[in-house]
This record gives structure tokens, sequence and C-alpha cells, in this order.
């Protein structure tokens, strides 16, 4: 009798730790692009959501009560940093979160907004109204920084989860391979367009590492944040800087209010481009993961620019 009941607990003990080591690592995302990568890594180990969801601007993200509970909940919290999502300290003191905070773009070379920020004179494209000297968050919008996103995942799923880090390990490897492949495609497919069709205008500043990685040119009237608006002055300079350059598409964005890029577009007479994803996913279609988001936007740009 005594020896069943001892069975009984030992099996009980077992089943119990079994069950703690399979229990999926719980992982929040502060934005929909790294919940993607943190999917990509952590496959069926993690169960991944993220606060800012597809087509939701993380800029001016406001948490709710929600949203502080659901991080008691949370093995691992990922955000990305660069001032892009700094609104995760405040919930996790309000949430009183004990866990892992990893901000992936630590140990990344920021690019910095151009100092030259009100300057009528120099409407100076792609940072014009940037804050002084501030770091461009959008760096997963280079290939090469979302692969170094990638790696500190696995490294920090592979801490708070040792049996699984060679899954990490093998599943980050696998991934950016494939971001490899798609970056080289990238760079031949930019380096077909000549010089002249290099100049890409969007809402708002958030391509800086894009056309930094494939040698292209782009013109925001916004700034780095979908909430900074150009002075009248400032946007009179844009247009008149793309009436020189004869520049002849603009592109919209997923969420961006549209009527400010729709004002330029019908000032300097260039066509509609397409539609462009730069700090959330789609939440359907092609641009609804990170890979299909790099795709899709190239495609969209290389369409619309090379287009007579
Ligand atoms: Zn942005």
């Amino acid at each position: 009798m005594m020896h069943r009941l001892f069975m009984m607990s030992l099996l009980c003990v077992l089943s119990a730790s079994t069950l703690a080591e399979t229990a999926p690592i719980r992982v929040l995302a502060t934005f929909s692009i790294l919940a993607d990568l943190a999917h990509e890594v952590g496959g069926d180990r993690v169960v991944v959501s993220s606060l800012v969801g597809p087509d939701q601007d993380a800029h001016g993200f406001d948490p709710r009560a929600s949203d502080i509970r659901r991080m008691s909940q949370t093995d691992l919290v990922i955000a990305n940093g660069l001032g892009f999502d700094p609104w995760i300290a405040r919930m996790v003191a309000a949430a009183r979160y004990k866990g892992r905070v990893l901000t992936v773009s630590d140990g990344i070379t920021p690019l910095m907004a151009d100092a030259h920020d009100d300057h009528d004179d120099e409407p100076s494209g792609s940072h014009a109204h940037a804050a002084h000297g501030a770091a461009d968050p959008h760096a997963w919008l280079d290939i090469n920084h979302a692969k170094h996103y990638v790696g500190a995942i696995a490294a920090t799923l592979g801490t708070l989860d040792p049996a699984g880090a060679s899954h990490y390990a093998d599943r980050a490897t696998a991934y950016n391979a494939q971001l490899d492949a798609l970056d080289a495609e990238l760079r031949r497919r930019f380096s077909a367009l000549p010089a002249h069709r290099r100049t890409v205008v969007t809402p708002h500043d958030a391509f800086g590492y894009f056309a930094h990685a494939y040698d292209l040119h782009f013109v925001a009237p916004a700034g780095l944040s979908n909430e900074a608006s150009p002075s009248a002055a400032n946007l009179a300079a844009l247009i008149d800087q793309l009436r020189q350059l004869k520049v002849p598409v603009v592109f919209f964005e997923s969420f961006a209010d549209e009527r400010l890029i729709e004002r330029i577009r019908q000032a300097t007479g260039a066509r509609r481009g397409g539609l462009l994803y730069a700090d959330a996913l789609a939440k359907t279609g092609p641009a609804s993961t990170y890979l299909g988001l790099m795709q899709h936007n190239a495609e969209t740009l290389i369409t619309g620019l090379g287009a007579p």
C-alpha cells in the first residue's frame, strides 16, 4: 500500500516536471514584425503574441490595463529599442514584470537622423523633420539587422529553455539563410535601377535602412514617427524639390494618413505608387510575414520606379 502510494506520488511529480519542461515559452513582442521573427525562431516551443498587432502603429501606442496584465503571464518580452517602443519600460514597471526583456537592436550600429532638421532652405530628403541626432529605429528594414535580431532571439530563447537551444539555433540558421537569399536577390534587382529612378517618396521616414542597403533615396514629409507633421514651409520646399527632381511616383504606407502624401502627389503631378509596409505586418496577404513584407515592398518599389 505504502509502496503504491509512493509510486503514484512519484508519477505525479514526474509528469508535472515533464509538463514544465514541454510547456511552451510565452513570448510577448512589442510589435508584429518581432512576433513573426520570434515565431520563426521558436517554432512549436514558443507561444508568441504582440502588443501592437498587424496594420497598427507602434509609434503612438498607449498600453491598456489588459496589456499590462498580459505581461504578467509572459516569460520573455521582446522589444525593438532605439526609441520605437519606449512605452515598454513603463509597462514593465506597471506590471512589476521580473522576466527577461530582450532589446533586439542592442549591438547594431543605428543610422542617425540628419541633424539639419529645420533648414527650410535645405529640405534634406529623407531626414527633413527628424529630431536632432535621433537614432532611426526602423532597423528591421535592413535584412542584415533582421538577421541580428534573429540571432539575439535564438540566443535568448536558448538561455531560457536550454533543452531547446539547438532547436532555436538550427531554426535561426535556416531562417537567416532565407533572409540571405532574399537580400542577394534584392541587391541584384535594385542594382539594375538607373540612377534617376532611385528617389522614393513615402509618408513617414521609415526606410532609411532600406535606402542604405539598396542605394535608394527616400524622401518623406513626416518624420521618423507617423505623428510628426511638417511645417507649411518645409512642405512647400519638399514639393519644390520633388518638382525639380521630376519624381514620377509617390508611394503610400499601410495605416499612415494618406492626405499629406496625396497632397504632394497632386502638387507634383506624380503617379500613385503601391502600398508599402514599414512598421507593421499586414493582417492578411503577402506582407503578413517579415519575409513577405520585404518581398512585397521590393516588388512594389521596383514596379513603381521602373515604370516609364
Ligand atoms: Zn515608423
